[in-house]
Order: C-alpha cells, then structure tokens, then sequence
C-alpha cells in the first residue's frame, strides 16, 4: 500500500484489492486536505487578528510616548498667516526638527520594518491587475498553498480491466473537493458585514480583490477537475452526476471568463445579475454532483443567508421601515447641483445608527424606475458620534461646529447609470426631493488623533466627502485635547467652488479653531473666475503642487505623518508616488521621525 502512495503514477499492474485501497486512499487524503485548508484558514484569520491587536497595544504606546513628549513638540501659530501670506511661510514659525530620542530602539525598528512594507510593497502597484504588491504577495500564498496541496500525494490510478470504474488521474478528484471546500471562503469574502473584514481590520471593499482572486482559484480548480475527467471518461454512462458536473464545469468556465474588472466596470449590474446567477446554479449543481459534501454548500448558502439577512434587519431598523403601515415611510432626500457632473444627496436621519468619518452606505431610490439597484457613498456630512457623544457641551455653547447634525449628506459623480439619472433629476427639477433607503453605515477611516504627529489630506471633487469628515473629526478632537496630532493640513482640489459654499461657513470656524492642532486649509479652483474678491481667505487658483505640499509637510513634522488621498486617480497617483518617495525605514531606524508615513488612498471604483 506504501509503495502505492508514494509513487505519483502507479507503474505495476493492480490487484481488484489494491486499486480499491489506491482509491479509498486518494478520497481519504481528498477529505485530509480539505479539512487542512480550513485550519490553515482558521490559523491565518487568527494571525491577522493577534496582529491587529499588537499593532493597537503599539499604537497605544506609540500616543502615551507622543503625548509625554507634547510639551518638548508645541508648534506655536504663525501670526503671518492671518495676513492671506503665502503658505510656504509656516516654516519659519516650526521649531528645528527634533529627534526620537526618548523612543526606544525596538519601537523605532517595528516602525521601520513597517515603513519598508509600506514603502517598497504596500505602495507598489501591479500594472494590469491594478493590486498592490502586497496584495499580490498574499494571493500567490494562497494560490501556491492550494497547488501544494493538490498535488502532494495524489497517485494516479491507471486504466485497470479488473476495476475499470476507478481509473483515476490522481489530482481531478481532489481539485474538484478543495473547489468545493473553498466556497464558503469566497461568500465570507464577499459579505458586506464581514467576518474576515473585522478580523483582518481591513474595510470590505479593501478586500475584494481576494474575493476576485479566491474566486479565481476556486474556479481553476473545478475546472481542473472537470478537464480530468473528461479526459479519463469515455462515456456518462447513466450516471446522472456526471450530467450535473459537466453543467457545473460549463458554469465555472463561463464565471472565469466573463468575471473581470472590465466587466464589472462597463456593465456593473448586469454583471451582478449574471454572477449571482451563475453561482447559484454552480452551487445547485454541484449539490446533485456531490451529494456526499453537502456541508461546505450547506455553509455557504447559511453565510449567504446570513449576510443577507443581517444587512435587512439593519435596512428595516435604521430606515424605520418597521414602523410603516399601509403607506410609505421612507425618508425623502433633497438633491442639489454641485457642478456639471456633482450632485448632494442630503436626507434627514435622527435614528441612524453612529459612523466614522470614511464610513460609506449603500443608497437606494424606491419609487424609481431604476430603484432595486443601491450604490455605495461615503458619509460626507460629520461623524454622529460626535455629536452623540459631545452632546452636553453643545449645550454650554460650544459652538456652531457642535450644532447636532443628524443628516446624512452624499457627494455623488454623475457617471452613465444610475449617478446620471439622479444628475439629471437634480438638473430638471425644480426644488428636486427622492425617496431613499439607507445600507449603512459601513467600515470608516483609520484612528488619527493618537498616531500621528501630521496629518495631510488631499480631496479631489467628491473626494471631499472622505476628507472632510477625517478634517472635522480631528478638529473636535483637538479642541478637546484629545488629539495627538499637531499639524493638519487638508487641501482640496475643484473645478468649480460656486455651488460647495454649504461647507465653507464650517471650514472658516475651522480655520479660526484655537486648541493644540494646527489647521491649514487650502482650496483650490481651476475653472470660476467670477467673483475671486468675495471668496475666502484660504481659496487659491491653480491646482495644488503635491510633491512641494507634500515635501513640506515632511520637513516640519515632529512625529508620523498621515496622507490621505480621495478624488481622481491621476493626481491620488502623484500623492502616492511622493508618499512612497518620502517614506525611509533607515530614518526611522536613526530616529528621524520624517520618513514614518502611513499613505491611505480611497478610489472609488474597481
Ligand atoms: C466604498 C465606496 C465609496 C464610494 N463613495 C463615493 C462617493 O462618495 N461619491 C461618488 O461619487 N462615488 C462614490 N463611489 C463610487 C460610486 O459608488 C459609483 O460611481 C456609482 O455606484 C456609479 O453608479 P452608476 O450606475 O452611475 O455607474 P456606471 O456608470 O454604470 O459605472 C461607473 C463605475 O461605477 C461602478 N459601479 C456601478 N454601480 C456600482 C455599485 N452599485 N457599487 C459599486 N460600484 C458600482 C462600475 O463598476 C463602474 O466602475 C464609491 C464607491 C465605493 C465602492
């Protein structure tokens, strides 16, 4: 038996006994390896969790050490600023850079180990396939992972006139079972409220592109095993679960060609539909053709469910829709022109649940023709949480910036679907109002206020709505003493300011904040021209010079920096380009606390 195990091909001619034990063999080492694949799931979803949590304990120590050291860093404000000076000044009011000597050394080499995965992996693209190669690197684990355990062990059973119906090309069964077993990790990786999200601390669309690339090995796989087959059978015979694999082979050949990012870009919901399609009769195949592993199907469709399930309840409970009688109760937004492609979609919300700023929701329009699609948007108006939380100093006056704000604001693209049809609503109507229904609120930016010593944002058009609340956030924070961060620089980049002065009476308070953090804000316009006297302070014409902006903020800061880019892909290209240049692990390691940047780039597409 030894001898038939170990030999990839078995050479000898068979006894009926022994090409039964070689086959009963390959099935048990089939079962082995799929159960291998969940402990190695299990154990890697366990790593990325024991790593979150290291990195908040050092994340924390990290702000205990920023704040002891608060009183060596204090910036003093530049009295030149407030006379409209020119902005590269502020230098001369920033003391000489100071060093991390009080930072112990194995802080400042896990700090630049970290760095030097950012700089020279993280921040990496891949051309073609648009992933980092970081990303890269953990999808090759997994495909190579899967390879492994295909082919180890795995003897084929040669054409044998005694047992003819147990020829086997030793991987074809076992693809065909880890194809299988691999199906509940593509739903996890799908779900919206997601398990591997929370654990890996990465947002839902920050890991879809394991979703994209599971998938694809998954697929691979049912299709090695259907190839196989084909190629050892000479006939269906009246096995009826052949009928049913050969229509799952056709289904995952078909998934494998058509599930591609052009597709999903030139034809989002359609691509849905037909995905969603295919995979279910992919999987209602498969329950006839492997009657024998219903469970990974069975835990695939109950992920499913639960999904599904999970994201109606909090659709019914923060839309209120369980207090509807006959008549609709769905809350009505008002749509207002930005610009000749931006529309704001604000609706009042007084029971939606807390988000972070960057959090985003699905929105959706019923009474629409179109209105079963839901479209994703970032939360633009501030984080409720805060005026949750904060709310009894609103009382004693703390300002306009504490003013409750229950409302929900989007800044939406216009671009050929359903973004269109609401542009053109908004163009067409006079005082334009819409139903909505709320997904949401999910995920949200990274914690600033303890980290980071600088925080540099970048906005780019709708962009604005995933800088501004991060800007709000550390502003209030700040006033608070509550914020490590000393520096904050947001700078916005549009091509019309007329119609977004629903935001500047915040930005001017902004501007005038008092408190440890030091707030710069620069808008910058391309296009209007009338009207230049009236506009504030911090307008300035021409588009932003990124790698001066970037390269200053460098210089000055005393700690970590932070740049977050959102808006067009050409110049959050640029802000990740100067980022990834300005990083350098070997100042950290001597201490030099300018080359610790953490870049965070939000495109909104695929
Ligand atoms: C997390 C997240 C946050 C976003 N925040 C904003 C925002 O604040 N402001 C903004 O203008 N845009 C935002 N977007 C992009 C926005 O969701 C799409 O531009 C919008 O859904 C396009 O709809 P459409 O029918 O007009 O698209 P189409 O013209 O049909 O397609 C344009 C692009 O949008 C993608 N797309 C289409 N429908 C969807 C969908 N239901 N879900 C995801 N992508 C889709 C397509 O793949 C294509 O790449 C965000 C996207 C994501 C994933």
């Amino acid at each position: 038996m030894s001898d038939t195990t170990t030999n990839t091909t078995i050479q000898f001619k068979l006894t009926k006994e022994q090409a039964l034990a070689a086959f009963a063999h390959n099935k048990e080492r089939a079962t082995h390896f799929a159960n291998l694949l969940w402990i190695v799931i299990g154990c890697a979803l366990g790593f990325f969790l024991i790593l979150q949590i290291l990195f908040k304990i050092e994340a924390w120590i990290w702000s205990r050490t920023i704040r002891g050291s608060l009183d060596v860093y204090e910036l003093t404000p530049n009295p030149r600023r407030r006379n409209n000076d020119d902005w590269s000044s502020m230098n001369n009011s920033i003391a000489p850079t100071h060093m991390w000597p009080h930072v112990p050394f194995w802080q400042r080499f896990i700090r630049a180990i970290l760095a030097f995965y950012r700089k020279y992996f993280f921040s990496v693209n891949v051309p073609i396939i648009n992933i980092s190669l970081a990303e890269l690197g953990l999808v090759m684990l997994y495909a190579g992972f899967m390879s492994a355990i295909l082919v180890i062990d795995t003897p084929n059973i040669p054409p044998n006139p005694l047992v003819p119906h147990i020829t086997v090309i030793g991987i074809a069964n076992r693809a065909g079972l880890l194809a299988v077993a691999s199906l509940p990790l593509n739903v996890l990786l799908s779900n919206r409220i997601s398990l591997v999200s929370m654990l890996m601390g990465q947002s839902f669309d920050r890991i879809q592109y394991l979703h994209r690339w599971i998938g694809r090995v998954t697929l691979a796989l049912a299709i090695t095993h259907g190839t196989c087959k084909l190629i050892q059978m000479d006939t269906f015979g009246d096995h009826s679960f052949r009928r049913f694999g050969l229509g799952a082979f056709c289904i995952a050949g078909f998934l494998m060609v058509f599930s591609n990012r052009l597709m999903l870009q030139k034809a989002y919901e359609t691509f849905i539909a037909f995905h969603m399609a295919a995979v279910i009769s992919f999987i209602c195949l498969i329950w006839f053709h492997m009657p024998r592993h219903k469970g990974y199907l069975i835990a695939t469709i109950g992920l499913w469910v639960a999904d599904r399930a999970l994201r109606w309840i909090r659709i019914i409970f923060y839309n209120s829709l369980w207090r509807c009688g006959r008549s609709s109760c769905t809350e009505t937004a008002t749509l207002r022109l930005l610009s000749h492609d931006t529309t704001r979609l604000e609706v009042l919300k007084p029971d939606f649940a807390p988000w972070k700023a960057g959090a985003y929701a699905y929105v959706s329009t019923p009474g629409m023709p179109w209105w079963p699609q839901s479209h994703p948007f970032t939360i633009a108006s501030r984080p409720s949480r805060m005026h949750i939380s904060h709310a009894p100093e609103s009382k004693k006056g703390g300002g306009e910036l504490l003013r409750p704000q229950p409302n929900l604001i989007f800044l939406i693209r216009a671009r050929n679907g359903w973004t269109r049809k609401l542009h053109k609503l908004a163009q067409n109507t006079v005082s334009p109002s819409i139903p909505v229904i709320i997904d949401g609120p999910y995920d949200g930016a990274p914690e600033l206020h303890n980290c980071f010593d600088t925080v540099l944002l970048f906005a780019g058009g709708a962009g604005i709505s995933w800088t501004l609340p991060l800007l709000i956030d550390l502003v209030e924070k700040a006033r608070r003493n509550q914020s490590a961060v000393r520096r904050v620089i947001w700078v916005c980049a549009l091509r019309h300011y007329v119609n977004y002065d629903w935001f500047f009476g915040e930005l001017e308070q902004i501007v005038q904040m008092s408190g440890n953090a030091w707030i710069d804000v620069r808008i910058h316009y391309t296009t209007d021209t009338q009207d230049v006297a009236n506009v504030p302070a911090f307008f300035r014409p021409g588009r932003p010079d990124i790698e001066f902006i970037i390269e200053e903020a460098v210089n000055a800061a005393k700690g970590r920096l932070f740049i977050g880019v959102s808006g067009p892909a050409g110049p959050s290209e640029e802000v990740r380009r100067c980022a990834r240049i300005m990083t350098s692990p070997s100042a950290i390691l001597r201490g030099d606390p300018r080359g610790d940047i953490y870049f965070h780039s939000e495109v909104f597409g695929w």
